[in-house]
């Protein structure tokens, strides 16, 4: 960059910037990667017979009675996905596998891996109904523009021409620029090799490369959120919550895509990992950015918006200066909330105590029994559950970190409010 030339300060550039660079004292530095095989997302898409299932089942055989009875109490949706009549899916589950053997065998080959169908999984939920369709596709055209965009910005050379900026005057364009995008929240975290799957899954069985090893080099992980709609989430686990997360997700990647064509043109490599193919499991990540913190709901809950959140990275070499995470005093107002345990339908939310997972402290989750739920019945009532989803008042919040009375007050004003 030219001497004496500052980077242009952008219209959202004065939003509130998430991370404060100080560690919380209840995090480990080291973790264990995550494999994206044990996700529940791939392992719903094992087809018995398999050696995929095989081979899974006989490394986790702990695993396997409780994801057979979801596989078969979900089977209805599961066949939806694959675009086949319910029924069928039992008789048909060796052809299944064999088609889905031959896109594998291609996949491996081509070296390519086939990513998320949007379409597909907007069928996700719906009921048997014309009505039910037409309203969850409502969210297709923002699902296809975002996943146009993402095809763009994976395909996108690099400038041969590196610029050269100041790391933190950089990172602050950068999420300016994210929040110009259509983000509302943005931060930035250093990459470890944990952050990133070991390996690949498979997500309900759709895509190829299972098993892959991961392995990445970038340094950076560009964090950003987008929002989902507080009255949409609110009618939860109604067909709305499914199509505000569907916006979500197609702002989130459409975002992510857009500062990955920014930065690629500044002569720095950068990848998306979101919603269409994500790279990561992507709560650490978050938390690490400083986007929020671990909620007792297994989702990472942010201060203004709550866990109404749907979130993508870019992943990037360019030199940036991490935010790291914030503690604004969620772990103690969980232990004294506990409105999200109490009102999970499927029990999934644990209503115990906080504990040390991976490196993170978190609280236990049943994602078996929250993942049979969704996809029976729908999904949200955490999010719309969430004091932090309905907002918090500005002023409760800032004296809220180990004040006991503040927290007292404020979920005194959320459950008048509830009423
Ligand atoms: S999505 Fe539904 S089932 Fe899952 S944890 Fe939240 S409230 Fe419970
Ligand atoms: S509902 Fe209460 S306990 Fe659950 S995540 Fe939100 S603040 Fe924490």
């Amino acid at each position: 960059m030219l001497p004496g030339k500052r980077l242009p300060s952008l219209p959202y550039g004065k939003n509130e910037v998430y991370g404060t660079g100080k560690s919380l004292s209840l995090r480990f530095e080291i973790m264990t990667k995550f494999d994206e095989r044990d996700t529940m997302f791939s392992r719903l898409g094992l087809i018995k017979g398999t050696k995929k299932y095989r081979e899974y089942y006989q490394a986790h055989p702990g695993l396997q009675k409780e994801d057979d009875r979801v596989r078969e109490s979900t089977r209805a949706t599961i066949a939806k996905i694959f675009s086949i009549e319910p029924d069928c899916m039992k008789k048909r589950s060796k052809w299944m596998a064999f088609i889905l053997k031959i896109i594998n065998i291609f996949l491996d080959i081509t070296g390519k891996k086939m990513p998320m169908n949007p379409d597909r999984m907007l069928k996700m939920g719906a009921a048997d109904k014309g009505d039910d369709i037409t309203y969850l596709a409502m969210a297709a055209p923002a699902a296809r523009m975002a996943n146009m965009i993402n095809k763009e910005a994976r395909s996108k050379a690099i400038s041969k021409y590196k610029t050269d900026n100041e790391p933190a005057e950089m990172s602050a364009v950068i999420k300016s620029l994210a929040l110009s995008y259509g983000a509302d929240i943005a931060g930035i975290a250093s990459l470890n090799s944990h952050h990133h799957y070991s390996h690949r899954g498979d997500i309900f069985g759709m895509g190829g490369g299972y098993g892959k090893q991961i392995s990445l080099s970038y340094k950076y992980a560009v964090v950003i959120a987008a929002a989902l709609n507080k009255e949409m989430v609110n009618n939860a686990p109604g067909a709305e919550v499914q199509i505000a997360s569907m916006l979500g997700y197609a702002r989130s990647t459409a975002v992510t895509a857009q500062l990955v064509l920014y930065i690629k043109s500044l002569g720095y490599d950068a990848q998306t990992d979101n919603f269409i193919e994500y790279y990561s499991p992507i709560a650490p990540l978050a938390v690490d950015a400083g986007i929020g913190q671990m909620g007792r709901c297994n989702m990472v809950v942010n201060k203004q918006y709550g866990n109404r959140l749907k979130i993508g990275a870019v992943l990037t070499n360019l030199p940036l200066r991490e935010d790291g995470p914030v503690d604004f005093g969620l772990v103690e107002f969980c232990l004294a909330c506990g409105k999200c345990a109490r009102n999970c339908p499927a029990k999934a939310i644990s209503n115990g105590v906080p504990e040390m997972i991976n490196g993170i402290l978190q609280w236990p989750h049943n994602e078996t029994r929250c993942m049979e739920m969704w996809m029976k019945n729908g999904t949200g009532i955490c999010m719309a559950s969430c004091p932090f989803s309905q907002g918090v008042d500005p002023d409760l919040l800032k004296e809220m970190k180990g004040n006991k009375d503040i927290i007292k007050k404020i979920i005194l004003a959320d459950s008048l409010d509830s009423i």
